[in-house]
């Protein structure tokens, strides 16, 4: 068998209260959630800096810089942990829902927060909800950022961003068919490094109940979601000889009891294969740009 090279890595997106304010219309939030962030930011974080220190485990937070600015003694500890702290939007604003101005201004902001704190400027990005925009990639290009973790085009290697320059047209049923019959543009990459979003290996949707939203049932058994985990693993180490296994959680998900143990099973079987690498997403992208790991390429759309 040839010799497998796996980069493993947490993403933790520390959503804490400023997922919960950012209600998009100005609704008031109820103060029980406000105190699921407070939990996040403070029991859930403190839990996962143990777990990473206990395995020696270094990662990446992706920090609202609502966080930060909110609780900066909780951020120190993962800073002077020597984690990674990596850009999450100032109050969790969906970049889908935001003018270009907009989402310029919190781009522009959190980056100030984040450079100032940890003394050094961000390498990397992950939309909040993974909820992007066309405008997202060429604003992250123009401000330097190295890599992003918000797309899908695929879920075990790493590639370059498409530039979101390439048109594709929504069918509106009040206009003619052939107003929309036309294949999608040609894909061009961007100077991004992609380390896939996925929300397989999510933790938030089957294992955070927020009453009333179908998508977030939130008492599946953590067994299932082992399982689900383990499988795409399984696959990877299967399928290719180097890959990447990037899990996205957060303080106030994978800070509960039972969720702990759940990583504590993960990293245990994970660790059992030859060739796994733990790093931050950062060091991914590094390894991939350095032109150490191999990668997929994007394509796909026409010239029209
Ligand atoms: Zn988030």
């Amino acid at each position: 068998m040839p010799k497998k090279r796996v980069l493993v890595g947490y993403g933790i997106d520390v959503d804490a209260v400023a997922n919960w304010l950012n209600t998009t219309d100005g609704s008031v939030q109820n103060p029980t959630n406000v105190s699921r962030g407070i939990y996040g930011a403070t029991v859930g974080l403190d839990r996962l800096l143990t777990l990473f220190s206990r395995n020696s485990i270094k990662a990446t937070f992706f920090t609202p810089a609502h966080t930060l600015e909110s609780f900066p003694e909780q951020l120190a500890k993962v800073r002077d942990d020597g984690h990674e702290i990596g850009l999450h939007g100032y109050t969790h604003e969906y970049p889908s829902t935001l003018s270009a101005e907009q989402q310029k201004a919190v781009l522009d902001k959190s980056i100030s927060v984040l450079t100032d704190f940890c003394s050094k400027a961000p390498l990397g990005y992950t939309a909040p909800a993974w909820s992007t925009s066309r405008q997202l990639i060429p604003q992250l290009e123009e401000a330097g950022i190295l890599y992003d973790h918000s797309f899908m085009h695929h879920d075990l290697q790493m590639y370059f961003a498409p530039d979101n320059s390439h048109s594709w047209i929504e069918t509106n049923n009040s206009q003619s068919a052939d107003s929309w019959m036309k294949p999608m543009g040609k894909i061009k990459s961007s100077s991004i490094v992609e380390i896939p979003a996925n929300w397989h290996i999510d933790d938030w949707p089957p294992l955070n109940p927020i009453p009333g939203r179908a998508g977030a049932q939130g008492f599946v058994d953590t067994a299932v979601i082992e399982k689900l985990w383990k499988e795409q693993f399984d696959f990877g180490y299967r399928e290719y000889d180097t890959f990447i296994f990037p899990m996205s959680i957060h303080p106030q998900v994978s800070g509960k009891p039972q969720v702990i143990l759940m990583h504590e099973r993960m990293i245990e079987y994970i660790n059992q294969h030859e060739g796994v690498e733990w790093m931050t997403f950062g060091e991914m992208a590094k390894e991939y740009l350095g032109g150490k790991i191999a990668g997929a390429k994007v394509e796909g759309g026409a010239d029209r």
